[in-house]
């Protein structure tokens, strides 16, 4: 309780690592321990298990058995606040493949079972807005934008910025599958781009009470670029150029998360096109938080560890 309040006060940043199961049985496995109260051990496969352990706080720790309502049952709250008027922005980072599209969309190949935190949240919103009915009247809109890295548009491109009024879970499926159509047509074209691009789903939210009172918030679930680093040896050009500019907005997101979490007076915003853009939903009273997606086996573990640093360095 008292460590949640700490966190509260600490300009409202939150941290939840998601550990994805694996999907080979063979090799080791780099996870060592979860902690009911969010802490991680992990360890390096090329060191003992005595001088290669690391420990990890966060504020929670969802393993590899942990199912889609577990994690958004702890999300739950954060996102009902946005009913009361907060701003609320979730990202998932992470590197190619270690679970982010999961958290946030649900399985690959559009089941419609599973869904992630997208879909949950909205249906969650909808339940409210519909149990408040007598009391406020609430519209609530929704919006997909992916921003990558472009020469020619400087950096963020729109495919689909149209405002879309909402009305119920199914009304947000369609439109969830017109994204995911739109960006397989783009992945297919551009070399697998989706993972080098951030896709934003945000929802505005306005209320209205019977004596004219308003209230409008936003809701910012971003499923980030993958998070690795660029093998200069494989990339060049034009492709090379993209990737460098992708993992510098990720490092701007880390620096502005840092800056909040330190209450620093300066806040660098305006060092990317990605912290520009959600400026009105991190600081000030906005709400916080971020799912750190690593991936349990040991080929992965140079890419877990820099996750969890950068996921440390923002908690
Ligand atoms: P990313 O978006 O970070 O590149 P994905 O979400 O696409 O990664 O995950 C990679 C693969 O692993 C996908 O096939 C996805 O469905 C699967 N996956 C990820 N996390 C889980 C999980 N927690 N449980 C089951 N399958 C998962
Ligand atoms: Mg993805």
């Amino acid at each position: 309780k008292l460590y949640n309040l700490v966190q509260d006060l600490k300009g409202h940043i939150r941290v939840f690592c998601r550990i994805r199961p694996t999907f080979c049985a063979e090799g080791r496995n780099v996870i060592d321990f979860i902690g009911e109260d969010g802490s991680l051990v992990i360890s390096d496969p090329l060191k003992s298990k005595k001088d290669g352990r690391k420990v990890f706080q966060f504020n929670r720790v969802f393993g590899p058995s942990a199912t889609q309502d577990d994690v958004f049952n702890d999300t739950q709250p954060l996102i009902r606040s946005v009913m009361d008027g907060y701003n609320v922005c979730i990202f998932a980072y992470g590197k190619t493949g270690s679970g982010k599209t999961y958290t946030m969309s649900g399985p690959s190949g559009g089941s419609t079972k599973d869904l992630g935190i997208n879909y949950l949240a909205l249906s969650d919103l909808f339940e409210i807005s519909n149990q408040r009915e007598d009391i406020i009247s609430y519209e609530i809109k929704v919006q997909m934008l992916e921003v990558r890295s472009c020469t020619t548009d400087n950096g963020l491109s729109l495919p689909d910025a149209t405002l879309h009024t909402v009305k119920s879970p199914s009304d947000v499926l369609n439109l969830m599958k017109y994204g995911e159509v739109n960006r397989v047509v783009c992945s297919t074209a551009i070399n697998n781009r989706s993972s080098r691009s951030h896709s934003i789903l945000t929802v505005h939210l306005h209320g209205k009470d019977a004596y004219g009172n308003m209230l409008r918030s936003c809701l910012h679930l971003v499923d980030l670029a993958g998070s690795e680093r660029v093998d200069k040896s494989e990339v060049t050009g034009d492709r090379l150029k993209e990737a460098q500019h992708i993992n510098k907005s990720l490092s701007c997101l880390g620096d502005v998360i840092t800056a909040l979490a330190q209450k620093n007076s300066h806040i660098p915003y305006r060092n990317s096109k990605l912290t520009l853009l959600l400026q009105d939903s991190l600081g000030g009273h906005a709400k916080t938080l971020m799912f750190a997606h690593v991936s349990p086996e040991e080929d992965s573990f140079e890419e877990t560890i820099s996750t969890l640093k950068f996921a440390r360095r923002v908690s």
